[in-house]
This record gives C-alpha cells, sequence and structure tokens, in this order.
C-alpha cells in the first residue's frame, strides 16, 4: 500500500509566471512592433502591472467573472501579452481568435465560445464593423490602442483600450484557484465541419510550458532573445510568452509586421536568437535577404513546423545564415508541442548523411508525452523507420475533448487522441509523417477543407467523381489539385470547373491544377484512394 507523501502542494497558476518574470527578471525588456508603427519597449516589471490594472478593469468596468470568455482579434504584441495575463489570470478564459479565417468561421467561432466582450487591434476595425450584427454575445469592444489613435467608427459604444486602463490601479492579488480551471481557447479549423474549440487549463499551460523551456525541447534560456513570429492565437504563440516569462528571457513581439524585411530589421535591431514560424514565412525572410543583401548574424535557431520543413530551407539555413533548424511537429490540440527534432548523442555520432535524414524528419518526443503508431488492424508497428501508421498521442498538455463537446467522444478508451497524421518511427526515436489520414490540405499555414472543395465540384453536372488532395508547392509547402472522372459521355475542361468554383470558395482555396482522368483510384469502400492521388501527382506544382 502506497503512504502520502509530505510535500506541500500549490496549484499552477498562468499568473506565477509573470509573477515570477517581474519580480525576478523585472527589468529584462519586452519589445513590441506596434500596430500603430513605432517601436514599443517596457519591462515585465511594468507589463505585470499593466496586466493587474487590465485584471481590475476586467472586473470593475465590465463585471466579468470567472469562468467568462474574453475574446481577442489581435496581433502579436506587448498589449496582448498582457492579456494574455490578465484574463487568465484572474480566472477568465481568453480566447484568441485568428483572423485570417473566413468571416462566417469567425462569427460562428465568437459566437460558439460566448465572447463577452472582445478586444480587438485597430487592422480589424473594419472586420468587426461588417461581423458585428452577427455576434450574438458581445457586449462590449476595446479597441487596443490610445486615445489618439482612435478610429473613426461604426462600432457602438466602442472603447479605448489605454483608456480602459488608464482608470485602474494596478493594485490586485493575483489570485489562486484550481490548476485544472479553463485559462485558454483556441479553435481549429483542421478539419472538415465548424471549427472546434481546444480549452487549454492553467495546469496543462504551465506543464507545457515546463517542457517547451527544457533545453532539449526548443533549446531556450535566460540568455536567448526570443521572437515568436508564430501569432498568439495560432496555439498561443506555440507556447512561448508563458516560456518566456518562466526563463525571464527577452521576449520580442513582431505585431502584424511579418514580412521579411521587417522580420529581419527586429532580428537584428534587438539581437534575436531564436524565433519560430511555419515555413512560408522563412522563404519570405530568404527572399529579402537574398534582395537585400542583408543579415540575420543575431539568429541562433529557428523552430519551424505547423507543416513539412523542406530540407532545403534547413540547409540554407545551416550553410548560407549560420542558423540551426528544429522541426516541431505539433497541433494546437498538443498545446502544441509534440515532437521535436532535436539532437542525441547517439544520432550526433552516426555517419554525416545519416544524421541529416534522421533530423529531418518531424523529431521526438519530449518526457511528458507518449506516442503510439498503430496499423490498419490497431496493432503497433514497429520502430524501423519503415513501417507507418496511424499517430495518437496522450500526455498532460493534450486535450480531451473539444469545447461543448463538439465532435464528441475523441480519445480512445485509454485515453489515446488520435492526431490524422500518419508517420514512421525510427530505431533512434524519431518520428516522420508520411501522409495525412484527415482530409484537409496545409497551405502557407492555414487549412484547406478538401471535402468542401470536392462537395463543390461534384455540383457541376459534367463531373462524376472529384477528389482533392494536396500536393508539394515550393512556396506555399502544399497546393491543392482537383481531379475530376467526368460524367458519362461529359469531357469538361479545366478552365470551365475552375470557373465554376470562382466565387463559392476563396481565392486560395482555387485549386492550382485539374485533372481530367479515365479512372479515379478507389478503396475496397468505394471511397477515393487520396494516397494513390498523392502520390501520383507529387511533383506536378514542382517548378
Ligand atoms: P497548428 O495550429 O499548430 O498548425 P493545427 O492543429 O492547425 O496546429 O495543425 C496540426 C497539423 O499540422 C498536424 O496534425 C499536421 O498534420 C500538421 N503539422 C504540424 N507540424 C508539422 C510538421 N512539422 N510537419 C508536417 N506536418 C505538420
Amino acid at each position: 500500500m502506497t503512504i502520502p507523501g509530505l510535500m506541500q502542494e500549490s496549484d499552477l497558476m498562468i499568473s506565477s509566471l509573470l509573477r515570477y518574470a517581474s519580480e525576478y527578471h523585472g527589468g529584462m525588456e519586452i519589445v513590441s512592433r506596434s500596430v500603430e508603427g513605432p517601436i514599443h519597449r517596457y519591462t515585465y516589471r511594468q507589463a505585470e502591472q499593466r496586466a493587474k490594472q487590465l485584471a481590475n478593469a476586467l472586473i470593475n468596468q465590465f463585471g466579468i467573472e470567472q469562468g467568462d470568455r474574453v475574446g481577442t482579434l489581435a496581433w502579436t504584441t506587448y498589449r496582448h501579452f498582457e492579456l494574455f495575463y490578465g484574463v487568465s489570470g484572474m480566472g477568465a478564459v481568453l480566447h484568441t481568435t485568428n483572423p485570417r479565417l473566413f468571416d462566417e468561421q469567425i462569427s460562428y467561432i465568437i459566437n460558439h465560445a460566448e465572447d463577452r466582450i472582445l478586444f480587438i487591434d485597430l487592422d480589424f476595425v473594419p472586420l468587426v464593423e461588417k461581423l458585428l450584427p452577427e455576434l450574438k454575445t458581445v457586449e462590449k469592444i476595446i479597441i487596443l490602442t490610445d486615445r489618439d489613435h482612435m478610429p473613426d467608427t461604426s462600432l457602438p459604444d466602442v472603447l479605448c483600450y489605454e483608456d480602459v486602463l488608464a482608470a485602474e490601479s494596478a493594485d490586485y492579488d493575483w489570485p489562486t484557484f484550481d490548476e485544472r480551471a479553463a485559462s485558454s481557447l483556441c479553435y481549429t479549423s483542421g478539419t472538415t465541419g465548424n471549427p472546434k474549440g481546444v480549452l487549454y487549463s492553467h495546469r496543462s499551460t504551465i506543464i507545457h510550458a515546463l517542457s517547451a523551456a527544457q533545453n532539449s525541447a526548443y533549446g531556450l534560456s535566460i540568455y536567448d532573445v526570443i521572437m515568436p513570429i508564430a501569432p498568439m492565437y495560432h496555439a498561443n504563440a506555440w507556447g512561448l510568452p508563458y516560456v518566456a516569462a518562466m526563463l525571464g528571457a527577452k521576449l520580442v513581439l513582431p505585431g502584424p509586421k511579418m514580412d521579411g524585411e521587417h522580420i529581419q530589421h527586429l532580428i537584428e535591431s534587438e539581437g534575436v536568437t531564436f524565433s519560430c514560424a511555419v515555413p512560408t514565412v522563412f522563404s519570405m525572410l530568404f527572399q529579402y535577404l537574398e534582395d537585400s543583401g542583408k543579415k540575420v548574424d543575431t539568429l541562433k535557431r529557428t523552430m519551424i513546423g505547423g507543416s513539412a520543413v523542406p530540407k532545403a530551407m534547413t540547409e540554407k539555413f545551416r550553410e548560407v545564415y549560420g542558423v540551426s533548424v528544429l522541426q516541431l511537429w505539433g497541433m494546437t490540440e498538443t498545446s502544441p508541442l509534440g515532437v521535436v527534432a532535436c539532437p542525441t548523442p547517439e544520432v550526433d555520432a552516426l555517419p554525416a548523411e545519416i544524421r541529416e535524414d534522421v533530423m529531418d524528419k518531424q523529431g521526438r518526443v519530449q518526457f511528458g508525452l507518449e506516442i503510439k503508431v498503430l496499423d490498419e488492424d490497431g496493432k503497433p508497428v514497429p520502430r524501423d523507420g519503415v513501417a507507418y501508421g496511424d499517430l495518437w498521442v496522450r500526455g498532460a498538455w493534450v486535450t480531451a475533448s473539444y469545447y461543448h463537446n463538439e465532435g464528441g467522444k475523441v480519445l480512445d478508451k485509454d485515453g489515446w487522441f488520435p492526431t490524422g497524421d500518419v508517420v514512421t518511427i525510427d530505431q533512434y526515436g524519431y518520428m516522420k509523417i508520411t501522409d495525412r489520414s484527415k482530409d484537409v490540405i496545409k497551405s502557407g499555414g492555414e487549412w484547406i477543407s478538401s471535402i468542401d472543395i470536392e462537395n463543390l465540384a461534384v455540383g457541376h453536372p459534367k463531373v462524376l467523381q472529384a477528389g482533392v488532395v494536396g500536393v508539394f508547392h515550393p512556396k506555399w509547402e502544399e497546393r491543392p489539385i482537383l481531379v475530376i472522372k467526368p460524367a458519362p459521355g461529359q469531357q469538361p475542361t479545366e478552365a470551365e470547373i475552375l470557373d465554376f468554383l470562382k466565387g463559392k470558395i476563396a481565392k486560395w482555396w482555387m485549386p492550382n491544377a485539374v485533372f481530367i482522368v479515365d479512372d479515379m483510384p478507389l478503396t475496397a469502400t468505394g471511397k477515393i484512394k487520396k494516397i494513390t492521388l498523392r502520390q501520383k501527382y507529387k511533383d506536378c506544382l514542382k517548378e
């Protein structure tokens, strides 16, 4: 029989991260490119003061209670950072919405989350003006700016963030409550159907941050200058606003400008050593560096994830710019740290070609996350780097179910979460994604639903079957192509089909090519065999 340990228990609170940073690294800087334009700089100490003013404002001015959802449509800046701590810290739930989603998805998400108030950046005022009639629960809108920059807007009774803060004192004690309480909410649109909410808790966020802060994960320490380019609405900027405070490291927030020129400028002027983004962002940076001849000499490591990292990108970073690349595989559902391609002594000792092949994979797990790979019969596949199967994950920062139980039960009976990715694992423990069983395409870090395009395409009278798959594209990593089997006796053309889709889907969802075929590959159950299509057309968009 076990006996109880005699150690203290304290709930893991997100506010404790900022309190720590403020108390022990109070002078360390947080630098932002503001939405208004100029560079803004202040310290962790000032950030905590303002997060406390914000917490007071939520309570006194808006009557926000613990558990209420507070929405944001905002870039990665110091004000959003204050919301990360002020909202979660007082016990409410920070709901970050991706402004790049379609209008209908944004209003769906805000209504589904039942956001009571909404903090928005200046850039999103026109968007919210347009969406407001659809927003059922929003009582108040606060624009993240100062009095001088308040825009003319049709939004009723809109408030100015700096005025809201100025009316409050920083006299506030962060409350302690059950660490399992919800802290933030992020919707994933990674599947067809409606977006689903991943509801993080204080506990999951802190444990995730502890894992990500290990040197063997993101490779960070207090000596790093950390710039998350992955936005704060994208799985909480991969946890970095929490990790940086935990380490007391300097934080650089790029605001709305994520193009090569602005990113290069911030890297050099602020001495950024570590950054993270989807591959497309770094392609834009390369383009700028090549055109301008500028450098990123302070940068030591980049973490790249969200989509597979092209080998050429890793090589260029290493050989031309002296930057090492860490690939990350993760999902909104995994907070997002899943696996990281960090080196081990065993892999370091391998001959160069083998080592590079291993290091180009998505990576290996950190302590705290378990993975299993099962074949079609539900049996574990051997860890030989060849056998592949469905990837399942389990751990303290993996989602257990979606908000409002959307999609029903997601875990298997032993608590494993199905990722929808198809992978191999090699003898060194490195996972490689070989395919995706979920029917989606990821282009430039954003999702495209293949099913939605197929459903539209089969609506054309000359189309019998339509299959959409993502294939490699040098700029966008993946782009959709459409394969059509015509209805009997019909001969549709590519132009006809594209014309038919025009206006029915967003421009960036339009397939890059249409192939008309006589035979569509089908599975035993009569579904389109996507794996065969992906294989057959894999090089069709290569330059
Ligand atoms: P995120 O918001 O972090 O991009 P999503 O939940 O939107 O997470 O997407 C997760 C999916 O993105 C994964 O299931 C996988 O299909 C894909 N993905 C993430 N990282 C990688 C990677 N390094 N290589 C290939 N695919 C990846």
